[in-house]
């Protein structure tokens, strides 16, 4: 599997579609790259996401293309195409294995995801066993982040306990922390990108422009 080397110790995980990446994914590495001073962030690319998506996506070398636009000049930011080499749905369960198999026990590994994500954890497969690889960092509204992550931990992560020193909860010892991280909303996603081509209106002030153009040149999402 081909991996940065300069990696560093505390790597984000950042999974997704990104179909396209767009302005509002690389606030989110930003906010959590700072929030928990991470050495880097990966950016991962579902090759068949899990979760049935309502529309044909878009070929995984287009989009990990556009990852690799949206992210070159961004020091520590970098895409991972390892789900691609695996066969059948690209569950998080098996990507955080193998990346800890790859990376060894002495680097932290922080799992991102949305809210909205989260409080649907439950029906992701193995979620507990997660925490055996990896820190979950929750992005949420600043008004409710912790509130509804409390609320989801409660309910689905028995024996956690919320650690006001370390601002996260915390389980038994060697498994993964929870963190919120509250950041203030970006109003972007990519299904309004797709929408907005299709309806002929510019999406520059969505993406990086070097997205935009390879959107452009390769015809996508009309
Ligand atoms: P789609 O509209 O096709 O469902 P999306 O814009 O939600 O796509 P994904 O690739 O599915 O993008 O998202 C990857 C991750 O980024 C998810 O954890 C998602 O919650 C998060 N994310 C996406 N857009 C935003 C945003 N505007 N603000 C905060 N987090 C976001």
């Amino acid at each position: 599997m081909e991996l940065p080397h300069n990696l560093g110790r505390r790597v984000g995980i950042l999974g997704g579609t990104f179909d396209p990446v767009h302005n509002g994914h690389l606030a989110v590495a930003e906010a959590v790259r700072k929030a928990l001073d991470l050495s880097s962030i990966l950016f991962v690319p579902a090759f068949l996401p899990p979760h049935k998506p309502t529309y044909t996506i878009s070929a995984f070398a287009h989009r990990a293309a556009m990852l690799e636009l949206a992210l070159a000049g961004e020091a520590g930011f970098f895409v991972s195409r390892l789900e691609a080499q695996r066969v059948g749905p690209s569950f998080s369960i098996d990507t955080l294995k193998a990346l800890r198999l790859w990376l060894g026990s002495g680097i932290e590994l922080f799992f991102i995801t949305g809210m909205d994500a989260f409080v649907e954890i439950h029906t992701w497969k193995a979620h507990r066993e997660l925490l055996d690889y990896a820190s979950f960092v929750v992005i949420g509204r600043p008004d409710h982040c912790q509130q509804s992550c409390g609320q989801t931990v409660a309910t689905h992560f028995p024996g956690y306990t919320f650690a006001e020193n370390q601002g996260c909860w915390q389980g038994e010892p060697g498994r993964g922390a929870i963190y919120p991280v509250a950041m203030a909303p970006v109003k972007v996603s990519s299904t309004e990108i797709r929408e907005a081509i299709r309806q002929g209106r510019s999406v520059r002030a969505l993406v990086p422009a070097s997205v935009a153009d390879y959107i452009g040149s390769q015809g996508l999402y009309r």
